[in-house]
């Protein structure tokens, strides 16, 4: 028998055979995602409504169907150089340590300051900004990757930064937020006084320790009434996922040159961006029928979307002044229990990939966090990694998976995405190491309640 060629501890591509587009998957998608609605009216929302909150170019972006591949600009490309490609790890020490026949792989997106692929898109947004003549832009961020990611593209491009940080988020996090002051954003706990909807918020919830809802809610206000500001949002959009196609692209082509077919590919899921980006070219030809995957994605037990929510319009954030969204989702008022410390704390999903999950073309399921971090625990002290909790969603499905492979003796080709590192996490894992971690999950009722709130569109 030929000897097996040897697959290297980490694929990398050379500066050549890095993506020069990227890839649209709505465009091989027969069933587009639904588009969105404005909250007033009911109606698909025009490029005209858009280009208050948004970058023209990105505006074109969002709605952009057809187009399946759309060229990156020089200057991102150059960007992108300075952290891409990222390497797809084969993850040998993991496999021998679980005993598992099946063959691990991992596209690990941690290795830039902000800690993960969310700068792939902010280096993009930032971008069009900046060509558009803009100011600067607005956002919310969460556990705070998004806005370090901004904040760096920003100060690359010279645009100013406003950052609405969720508030438990500032106050357990401050080193997060030195780090996106250090690259020259302002970063404002919210919700905050500086806006109406802020103000209504906090008369409404009286120390309330804010959601992502509440910080969209923010950031879009500032956008639309500071002249030469616009919004970014760093997850969810369509524009998101066409950027993090990056991500899937390299892989894709890393896995090319050495002949290799994952069987199942995984990704955690927040609002859908690095998952979306990361399946994108194999969705592409599962969608063409051209092959065929195990696509899954992994959420928190105690925010649902995928497997508890409902398919339908909602509100993105939580003041209900953004556009409405088809999406799976658990309301806008859905505020995960505040003990959850694993991320991926939006309250609905991507529209391409809800589009996609409902017509059957991926799965998706729900992991607690307990579990989730002793995934993270034995990655790191395997791997050499520490894992951002929302990468360690993944981590533990690939386990799973991995452990199934051992029972059944099938040497299956596992694709993981390894979205970031861990080191703003400590307070995390502090609880874990201290047995301070306890698992939430909603019932029935609460989400109930949430789901009630739902506008009525028909649509
Ligand atoms: C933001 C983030 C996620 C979740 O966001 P998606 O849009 O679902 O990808 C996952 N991992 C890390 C490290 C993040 O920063």
């Amino acid at each position: 028998m030929a000897e097996e060629q040897k697959i290297p501890y980490k694929i990398y591509l050379t500066e050549d055979e890095m993506p020069k587009a990227w890839y649209n998957l709505r465009a091989d998608m027969k069933v587009k995602p639904a588009p969105l609605l404005n909250p007033g009216t009911g109606q698909p929302l025009t490029a005209e409504e858009l280009t208050p909150i948004f970058c023209e170019e990105l505006v074109k972006q969002e709605l952009d169907n057809d187009t399946p591949f759309i060229e990156i600009p020089q200057e991102i490309r150059d960007f992108y150089k300075m952290f891409r490609p990222s390497p797809l790890v084969r993850a040998y020490c993991l496999e021998e340590k679980l005993q598992t026949p099946a063959k691990i792989y991992y596209k690990f997106e941690g290795n830039n300051t902000s800690g993960s692929h969310k700068l792939n898109s902010a280096i993009a947004q930032a971008y069009y900004a900046k060509k558009q003549g803009l100011k600067g832009v607005t956002t919310e961020t969460g556990a705070g990757q998004w806005g370090t990611a901004l904040s760096m593209a920003c100060a690359y491009l010279g645009l100013d930064c406003k950052v609405y940080m969720v508030k438990v988020s500032y106050e357990q996090k401050p080193f997060r937020r030195e780090v996106m002051r250090t690259y020259g954003a302002s970063v404002v706990p919210s919700p905050s006084e500086t806006t109406e909807v802020g103000r209504k918020i906090l008369a409404e919830f009286p120390g309330t320790t804010g959601s992502l809802g509440c910080a969209i809610s923010e950031a879009v206000e500032v956008a639309t009434k500071n002249p030469g500001y616009r919004y970014v949002l760093g997850s969810v959009l369509n524009q998101v996922l066409l950027h993090q196609s990056v991500i899937g692209l390299e892989t894709k082509i890393a896995l090319d040159k050495y002949g290799i077919k994952p069987d199942i590919i995984i990704g955690c899921a927040g609002g859908g961006s690095n998952l979306g980006g990361l399946i994108a070219p194999f969705m592409g030809q599962k969608l063409r029928g051209e092959a065929d995957y195990r696509i899954i994605a992994v959420e928190p037990a105690s925010c649902p979307s995928f497997t508890r929510g409902t398919f339908a319009y909602d509100f993105c954030d939580t003041g209900m002044i953004c556009p409405l969204a088809k999406m799976y989702t658990l309301g806008s008022s859905f505020i995960p229990s505040a003990n959850h410390a694993g991320g991926l704390r939006f309250h609905g999903m991507s529209s391409t990939l809800s589009q996609l999950y409902h017509d059957g073309y991926m799965e998706a399921t729900s992991v607690e966090q307990t579990d989730v971090f002793e995934a993270a625990e034995f990655f790191a002290r395997t791997e050499g990694i520490l894992p951002a909790p929302e990468s360690s969603h993944a981590i533990r499905a690939a386990i799973n998976e991995a452990n199934k492979c051992k029972e059944t003796g099938e040497e299956k080709t596992i694709v993981f995405g390894l979205t970031g590192t861990g080191y703003f996490d400590l307070v995390a894992y502090q609880k874990y190491n201290d047995g301070e971690m306890s698992d939430y999950i909603p019932t029935d009722e609460e989400i109930a309640a949430s789901v009630a709130k739902l506008p009525k569109v028909n649509a």
